[in-house]
């Protein structure tokens, strides 16, 4: 890295969402990032092909522009971006968050090995695990979010250990030092999908976690209109990964990539807004008589809450809590939710409301439903760029029909 660059690198979060770290004439001398509709690029001669080839059969590349499953530089500008926001060598972006998370395992995991997940995580990633992962003869095992969890569950095959950061939906913030310091001891590859902090509120990379993923479908898109997935961490690392994307293809279109670079923009006003607006919440549904319990990790009853206070600058905008009385009342709440639209998800500019038993875990046997913790009364809210203080209202509204339970 020259020493122009070093000092860009000490640029804020905001200046770093508009500009990424290099400032570089668009096309067309644009302000805003063209969008390249095209799924190929063309050469102007056969000599041009040839020098191309020899070059590329010699491991190098003379010019990018190839095919479109291997780079779109609408895409690129997005990935260069998110790697400035991250403070990474090199972002991936895949089509979904669960692209990026699938890819990357594929990627690094080994034949015969095994991998350790922790326990309350995305519902398709434990399907991922439970139901895939063995048909290639990789093991799995979840646990708890801790460190002393983890080494527990450790053993010769282990190569992995992934985790997420908050966990999804109780909220639980492993401790990434701990964890990262026993995956050293060990020599294990640490992976994080950190889609509920964002890296505005977590930076997994100073911790010394290799890889970093996140569903950028959520926050990072931020207003509840595109679908995308990366992965970010060193330059050599990633490039087992950029090889098996660019035979896999789960590319996100020219589109999409405009739309999540643009949003990029004000990525870190909104998660002030989100920090915000999530604790004044979460502060307010915790004092209501119809709350049974609440769980977010900027409120001090929160089993994480000095660990978030450690290693995290906000707790976003997700909350989960359980409403006092059974499924019924539950519905009935939501029902009267005139601000928050029923569906799952988060990070947007929409409040978004889901019942988890109902919603994503419907289909699990009931017990196996249970013991994951997503019981009839748990609800989870994702707030978005609306005023608090008019969530809040609504909030109060619907629990004011909610029968009194004796
Ligand atoms: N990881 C987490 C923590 C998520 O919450 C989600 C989606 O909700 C995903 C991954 C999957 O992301 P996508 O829906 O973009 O595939």
């Amino acid at each position: 890295m020259n020493s122009k660059n070093r000092n860009i690198r000490k640029r804020g979060p905001a200046t770093l969402a508009v500009h990424g770290l290099e400032r570089r004439p668009k096309a067309h001398h644009a302000v805003s990032t063209p969008i390249c509709q095209t799924s190929n690029y063309s050469f102007d001669s056969m000599a041009e092909v040839v020098e191309f080839m020899k070059a590329k059969a010699q491991g190098r590349i003379i010019r990018e522009q190839e095919y479109g499953r291997y780079f779109n530089p609408t895409q690129l500008e997005a990935e260069r971006k998110l790697a400035a926001i991250e403070g990474a060598e090199r972002a991936i972006l895949f089509s979904s968050g669960m692209s990026a998370v699938i890819l990357t395992l594929l990627a690094y995991m080994k034949k015969d090995g095994h991998i350790i997940f922790t326990s309350d995580c995305y519902r398709q990633t434990r399907d991922f695990a439970a139901n895939v992962l063995g048909k290639f003869g990789v093991q799995n095992t979840f646990v708890q979010p801790t460190a002393e969890a983890i080494e527990a569950a450790i053993r010769p095959n282990t190569n992995i250990i992934f985790t997420e950061s908050p966990t999804n939906p109780y909220l639980r913030v492993p401790d990434l030092p701990a964890i990262v310091k026993v995956a050293k001891r060990h020599g294990i590859l640490t992976m994080i999908d950190a889609t509920l902090a964002t890296p505005y509120n977590i930076r997994p990379l100073e911790f010394g976690v290799d890889l970093i993923i996140h569903s950028a479908t959520k926050y990072l898109g931020g207003h509840n209109d595109l679908l995308a997935g990366v992965t970010l961490g060193g330059h050599q690392l990633l490039e087992d990964l950029n090889k098996l994307q660019r035979m896999f293809g789960a590319t996100p279109g020219p589109l999409t990539c405009f739309l999540l670079e643009r949003g990029l923009k004000t990525f870190p006003l909104r998660m002030e807004h989100h920090n915000r607006a999530g604790l004044q919440v979460a502060q307010a549904l915790e004092k209501h008589p119809k709350i049974e319990k609440v769980w977010y990790p900027g409120l001090k009853s929160h089993p994480d809450y000095a660990v978030a206070k450690k290693q995290m600058r906000g707790c976003g905008s997700v909350i989960t809590f359980l409403v006092k009385g059974g499924g019924r009342q539950t519905h009935k709440f939501i029902d009267s939710l005139e601000l928050f639209l029923i569906t799952p998800s988060l990070g947007g500019s929409e409040s978004l409301v889901t019942q988890m038993a109902t919603m994503s875990f419907f289909d699990y046997p009931l017990e196996f439903r249970q013991s994951l913790g997503m019981v009839d009364n748990l609800v989870r809210v994702a707030l978005g760029l609306e005023d608090p203080e008019d969530l809040i209202a609504d909030l109060y509204q619907a629990l004011e029909g909610v029968p009194r339970q004796r």
